[in-house]
């Protein structure tokens, strides 16, 4: 298991990158363009050029992540809406490929009370779409949700269905948030409860569909269904509750990410990740003490 953060894009993908290897992060992830807006950043051959020079000049960061557009919607059924989801995906995943991303996190949308089973087919037809139109191959990471909202994959269920619907395309892979789990009412926080989570998990989704964890605390209660997330150890699941997971056998190997605010509220700092590997100590001891 290796430690990174997502890194504001503020002065752009080589500046971003940058920040992330300043603070030690063995992974990085990032947003190329606005989270919030449907228009598209036209990342120049410079702009790519300076950012893959940066990834040379920074071997200790192993891999690299985009996180999509928070407003693609796969299961709208406005078709001005959908359009524009699908447009978004197409642009968020040839930037991740120009890059080189390792993948793309992507939140499905909402069937906004439909149920998934109304959309599941279009929402897996609108990624291999969005898959076979790239030039360069991105995998695209299937994040677990929070659960409100009627957001598609708040359960593991759900998240295998999509893939299911997906003909189990190899492309598609997975992203654990520690703190959606927790929003979604999944008890973690022992390692008995950890190992019964990750066996759930590989019995549905399938561990080797699992890419990356987003490791966050969370601000809200256990089952709250809210998507907030706290810096490690200062919030409702805490050190002691984080712990099981990170040191799970089964998992090790996997880039985590943090995506807090950090002390400051300008990101995730040196301190943070070292909160997160001091927490991975403990997961580890919790599981060696069996
Ligand atoms: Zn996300
Ligand atoms: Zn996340």
């Amino acid at each position: 298991m290796y430690f990174g953060a997502h890194v504001g894009r503020s002065g752009g993908l080589a500046a971003a990158f940058r920040k992330g290897a300043a603070i030690g992060a063995e992974t990085v992830q990032l947003f190329t363009q606005s989270p919030r807006a449907w228009r598209p950043n036209p990342h120049g051959p410079e702009a790519v050029a300076e950012y893959l020079q940066a990834r040379r000049e920074h071997p200790a960061v192993r891999s690299s992540f985009c996180h999509a557009t928070y407003l693609i919607n796969l299961a709208a059924t406005d078709p001005t809406v959908g359009e524009r989801s699908r447009d978004c995906l197409a642009h968020n995943l040839a930037v991740a490929g120009s890059i080189a991303a390792d993948g793309l996190v992507l939140h499905l949308g909402s069937h906004l009370g439909a149920g998934l089973d109304a959309c599941v087919k279009e929402v897996a037809g609108a990624l291999l779409d969005a898959l076979d139109a790239l030039e360069r191959p991105c995998r695209v990471l299937l994040e677990n949700t929070a659960g409100g909202g009627g957001t598609i994959g708040r359960t593991f269920d759900e998240l295998a269905a999509v893939l299911e619907a997906a003909g189990g395309d190899p492309r598609l892979g997975v992203c654990l948030d520690t703190q959606h789990l927790w929003a979604s009412g999944v008890d973690f926080s022992s390692v008995d409860k950890a190992d019964r989570v990750v066996a759930d998990f590989d019995a549905t989704v399938g561990l080797d569909r699992l890419d990356c964890i987003h490791l966050n605390d969370s601000k809200v209660p256990f089952g709250s269904q809210r998507d907030r997330h706290d810096n490690l150890g200062q919030g409702t699941i805490g050190a002691g509750g984080l712990a099981p997971m990170l040191g799970h056998p089964r998992l090790q190997g996997l880039p985590v990410l943090l995506e807090v605010a950090g002390p400051e509220g300008k990101g995730p700092t040196r301190a943070d990740l070292a909160t997160a590997r001091r927490i991975h100590r403990v997961g580890l001891r919790r599981w060696a003490a069996g």
